[in-house]
Parts: C-alpha cells; sequence; structure tokens
C-alpha cells in the first residue's frame, strides 16, 4: 500500500486474491463485464481499464473514491428497501420522480469527471465512458445498438440494451412484473450523463424492460425537442409540478418560423440539481402559508423568479403580486413609495395617493434588496409586519392592509446588524422562514439544463436556426465560474446566439467576446485566494493580458484597486452597476474604493 494509504481495483483483487490473473486492461474488462469486445470502438479511450484506474479503495479512512468523488459500496437490497418504502409511503410516481433525479445527478458527475480526465477524448467516445462507468459501478451491463453523433449540429441519440439491471432485480423482487419500466435511476443517470456532455438535454427513455416481462431493457435516447409528449419525461426530472416543462417541449414547427416567446427566458425555473430542488420543496411547503419568506443569495440566482412563483402557487395567487426593488428607488421616495402619501405632505404632493402596500393588499408584496431600505423605512415596515396597518407620509391613522411580505437580498444581514446599518427587530420578523438559493457554480448540475433552455429561448426569439454548442464551449462553459450566475449564463447564450451563424453552433468565442475581462478579473482574484483550479481552456480571456498579469508579483491590495478602478470606469462611475458586476454590494465597493481613494 502507498503512503496515500489508497489502493487499485487491481491491488484489491491481488490483495484479496480475487483471480484477475494477470493484471492488464483486457483481463480488468473480461471481469468488468466484457466491454472491449462487445462494444464497437471499445478500444478508443477511456476504455474501461482507464476508467478502473480512477476507483481508489481507501479502507484505512473508510473511503472509497472514484477519483474525487466519493462513492459507497451499498447492498442492492438496502437499495431494494429503499425504493420499495419510498414506492409505499409516497406513491409510485414520486418515488419514480425521486430515483430519477437522483440518477441524473449520478450521471452528471460521472460526465464531469470524463469531461476532466479525458478532455481530448472525442464525444462519441466520451459518450461510451457513461456506459462503462455505469458499469464499474455495479448498475447494468449496457451493449450499444447504435450511436449517431453528427459534429456538425452536436446531434446525438443512441440506443442501447441493458442486461442484468439491477433496479429490475430488485423492482421485480418487491412488485413482480408490471405494465411500465423500472429502471428509473439508470434512466435519470444517462439523461444527466449524455446532457451534461453535450450541453443539452438528451433524454433516455426505456422502450422494453425486464420490469415489464421483456428479456432486457431497451433504451433510446435523443435530444428533448426530438420526443414527443416530454411532459411525461420532465414530470420525473423536475421535483415540483411548477418547475418548467414547456421549456423543453417539442416545437412543431422550425425554430425560426415560431413567433417569438412572450415570456422572459429568466421567467422559467428550470433545473434537476440537489440544491435546487432542496429550494423547491422548502418553496412549496411555506406557499401555503402566510408566513413571511427570505430569499438570500448572491446577484442572478433567481431571487424575483422564486418570489413571484411563491405567490403563483400560494392560495393569494388571485389578487396582487407587487414587487419592489429597494435598491432601484432613491432614499427620499421609498417611504411614499411603499406606504403611500396623504395630500399637502409634502411640496408637489397635491394628490392622495396609495403606497404599495396598499395596493398589494390581500396579495403579496415582494421587498428585494431590502438591505438598502432607509433606516425610517425601516421602522415603518416592522410597524406594518407586527401590527398590520401602514400610515402614509403626512398622514395621521393607520391603514390595517392584509400583505404577505416576501423579502430578498444579495447581502449579509446578520453582517448588516452587526455594523449597525440593518434593525435587529426587522431582521428577525424577516427571516421567519429563510431560502437560501445556492449560486450557479453549486449547482453546475443544472447548467446543460439552462444552456438548454436559454437555446430555445433566444432561437425562438431571435429568429435563428442555432443548432447547439461545440465541445470546446459545452466545456467552457461548464468549467466557468458564473460571478454573475444564472443571469450572466441567460446574457453569454443570448449574445452568442446572435453572433453565431445562422445555422452554425455556438463557439467559445461566440459566448466570451470580450466582455468578459471583468469577470476574468475576478476569477483571478478568487484564484489567489483559494485554492480552486480555473479551467478556462480555449477561452480568449486566456489571452487576456489581465489574466496574465495574475502571475506577474502583484500585490493583492495592487490588483483589488485595478479591479476596482477598471470596474467603476467600464460603469462610469456608477456604483451600483460597477458592484453587481463584481457580485458584491454597492456598501462593501464603496468602502474598499474610498479605502483605494478611488472615490
Ligand atoms: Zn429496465
Amino acid at each position: 500500500m502507498g503512503v496515500s494509504d489508497r489502493i487499485s481495483l487491481a491491488e484489491v483483487a491481488r490483495a484479496t486474491g480475487v483471480a484477475l490473473g494477470s493484471f492488464d486492461s483486457a483481463s480488468v474488462a473480461k471481469a468488468l463485464g466484457g466491454f472491449a469486445s462487445t462494444h464497437i470502438g471499445g478500444d478508443t479511450h477511456p476504455t474501461i481499464a482507464d476508467i478502473s484506474e480512477c476507483l481508489f479503495f481507501s479502507p484505512g479512512d473508510g473511503r472509497i473514491w472514484l477519483q474525487d468523488q466519493r462513492m459507497v459500496l451499498l447492498h442492492t437490497e438496502a437499495l431494494g428497501a429503499m425504493r420499495r418504502e419510498m414506492v409505499d409511503s409516497m406513491g409510485i410516481e414520486k418515488a419514480r420522480g425521486l430515483f430519477t433525479r437522483a440518477g441524473y445527478v449520478s450521471g452528471a458527475r460521472d460526465a464531469q469527471l470524463v469531461r476532466k480526465h479525458w478532455p481530448d477524448a472525442d464525444p462519441p467516445a466520451a459518450a461510451m465512458a457513461g456506459t462503462r462507468l455505469h458499469a464499474l459501478e455495479g448498475v447494468v451491463k449496457v451493449e450499444l445498438v447504435s450511436v449517431t453523433y453528427d459534429p456538425d449540429t452536436s446531434g446525438y441519440e443512441g440506443e442501447f440494451i441493458w442486461h442484468n439491471s439491477s433496479e429490475d432485480d430488485e423492482h421485480i423482487a418487491a412488485y413482480g412484473i408490471g405494465g411500465s419500466p423500472a429502471c428509473w435511476m439508470q434512466v435519470g443517470y444517462a439523461t444527466g450523463y449524455v446532457s451534461t456532455l453535450f450541453g443539452r438535454l438528451i433524454v433516455f427513455r426505456e422502450t422494453m424492460c425486464r420490469s415489464m416481462g421483456h428479456a432486457q431493457c431497451r433504451v433510446v435516447g435523443k435530444s428533448a425537442d426530438k420526443w414527443d409528449n416530454i411532459e411525461e419525461d420532465m414530470r420525473y426530472l423536475n421535483a415540483r409540478e411548477f418547475v418548467d416543462t414547456a421549456a423543453y417541449a417539442r416545437s412543431e414547427a422550425g425554430p425560426a418560423d415560431l413567433a417569438p416567446s412572450e415570456a422572459p427566458a429568466g421567467d422559467a425555473m428550470v433545473g434537476a440539481s440537489s440544491a435546487f430542488n432542496a429550494a423547491c420543496h422548502q418553496l412549496s411547503r411555506v406557499a401555503r402559508t402566510t408566513a413571511t419568506v427570505l430569499f438570500t443569495g448572491e446577484s442572478g440566482v433567481g431571487k424575483e423568479k422564486f418570489a413571484s412563483m411563491l405567490h403563483r402557487i400560494s392560495p393569494r395567487k388571485d389578487q396582487p403580486f407587487i414587487a419592489v426593488n429597494c435598491a432601484a428607488i432613491p432614499e427620499t421616495l421609498i417611504e411614499s413609495e411603499l406606504f403611500g402619501v396623504e395630500r399637502g405632505a409634502y411640496t408637489g404632493a397635491s394628490h392622495s395617493r396609495p403606497g404599495r402596500f396598499e395596493r398589494a393588499s390581500g396579495g403579496t408584496l415582494f421587498l428585494d434588496e431590502i438591505g438598502m431600505l432607509s433606516f425610517v423605512a425601516q421602522g415603518k415596515l416592522l410597524r406594518a409586519l407586527q401590527e398590520g396597518e401602514v400610515e402614509r407620509v403626512g398622514g395621521t391613522r393607520g391603514i390595517a392592509v392584509d400583505v404577505r411580505v416576501v423579502a430578498a437580498t444579495n447581502e449579509d444581514l446578520r453582517q448588516a446588524v452587526r455594523e449597525g446599518r440593518f434593525r435587529e427587530d426587522l431582521f428577525f420578523r424577516l427571516n421567519v422562514f429563510p431560502i437560501h438559493l445556492p449560486p450557479l457554480r453549486e449547482r453546475r448540475d443544472d447548467i446543460p439544463l439552462l444552456m438548454n433552455h436559454f437555446l430555445n429561448h433566444y432561437r425562438r426569439k431571435h429568429g435563428c436556426n442555432t443548432g447547439g454548442f461545440t465541445q470546446a464551449s459545452v466545456r467552457t462553459l461548464l468549467n466557468y465560474d458564473f460571478p454573475g450566475n444564472i443571469r450572466e449564463l441567460q446574457n453569454l447564450v443570448e449574445r452568442a446566439v446572435i453572433m453565431a451563424d445562422a445555422d452554425g453552433l455556438i463557439d467559445v468565442h461566440h459566448l466570451f467576446t470580450g466582455g468578459e475581462t471583468l469577470s476574468a478579473e475576478v476569477m483571478t482574484l478568487r484564484m489567489q485566494g483559494n485554492s480552486g483550479t480555473l479551467n478556462f481552456e480555449g477561452a480568449p480571456a486566456c489571452a487576456n493580458p489581465i489574466l496574465a498579469g495574475a502571475v506577474s508579483p502583484q500585490s493583492l491590495e495592487q490588483t483589488e484597486r485595478d479591479t476596482l478602478e477598471r470596474a467603476i470606469s467600464a460603469c462610469q462611475g456608477n456604483l451600483s452597476a460597477a458592484a453587481r458586476r463584481l457580485n458584491t454590494t454597492r456598501a462593501k465597493l464603496a468602502y474598499r474604493a474610498r479605502k483605494h481613494s478611488l472615490i
């Protein structure tokens, strides 16, 4: 055993006396299901032997690794027991969804492993690696029937036979032969794996299944827009019914012939990652109540979207939903905007008018960027929340309001409380039910789904037939840090759809046209602070003098000063805009800019 106390599969075999014979790739392949011989292109890398070298047993510290992912050896019977209990307690539909999504996450992880480890593998070989990983993990033996991959359109279609499906074994043991396919997790895996690899939603469906009495299972995978009734499949991929299904629906006419879509692209809720699902479950739980909800998370993660969805699935859905961005309204006007004004309250107040609170009566009031609220307005808001009444500016009597308040912030409000910028009593009043929305880089499994969604949306909107993404651009997007989160991805895809040739593919230079200088700078800073790796292969930012400057011996202070200076000048001195580009708050940016005497 090496210093690292990790042993490879081959060493385990030797140590435990498993007869693998002399350890070479052919014998491992044979021991693991004989793919090398049954697969077309079985010798292309990564082979089953290449992949099995990623598997490490580390019994000394109780861990098994598939490269950098921790794995467990679980009895299939335990998995079967869990599956059965879930079906019995929550119904087959819900259980099927749960397993499909867990499989999706697993497939997406394996695709990331292959991408990272064999960046040069051509797309069909990388796709085949998924079948080998699936077998290595003991899930199913995969036999290739046919696969087509068109590099010009990045179109993928595959058909496979599944032998010895572990899921079918457990399903048949529990329920016998039935009328519908049962390899839920495996279908989710294939969908997650291939979609992550190609940066577009490729949906797999079981057309035959051992649980339906067939000799083996047969699966077909193709682009979501090539399936009929894709909503059926999406039902299982989406954690909640309000998660978008229409975003993937088949378009009868060519994209260019479709009427521009009315709904803004950012309006759709799209995702299958566990972080996204957790937020959806919380949302659905709290929607039926009147509890105050506080959404937290970085700029661009979709807080407004979640807030309006909260309203749409709540009992108040037929009443008004009023949204106020506290940062967009000048401090002097925010009080009259929120609470209304009585005639003669100040010069120019010629009419009495209700504020947003009164207009939202019976419905939901969404206060975005709540951290920007003035201290006086904070006091009035607290009173409205505690007593259910507001007082107009210049008014003398309280007006009863029945409003559900939903707030959002990208600031750390606890920190704001410590710094005396935010009332503690208001913070506790707002923080009844916090929902944290993770940044996109922490839900990377959703990137292919979002790419697919925005591509479809902007093809329709701009009347383009853009085919999809090149492998280089998929790789770049999956590795990019997205300081601007979903909104940034959305902007990148819209720009790329416009920039790319009418019928061509989106390449890296269509996505990153140089305007990303600033995000590259942000990434540079992060790179110095963290040990995290930044993989920017193929992106023009590599040739960027600013990125190159990151390796010159420059102090962190100087780097910060340069970054701030560029951001502020790029935004013509608008500090709020500069703060957004650097993914920080205006207050923090202003503080640092003052420190460097930039303002
Ligand atoms: Zn099956």
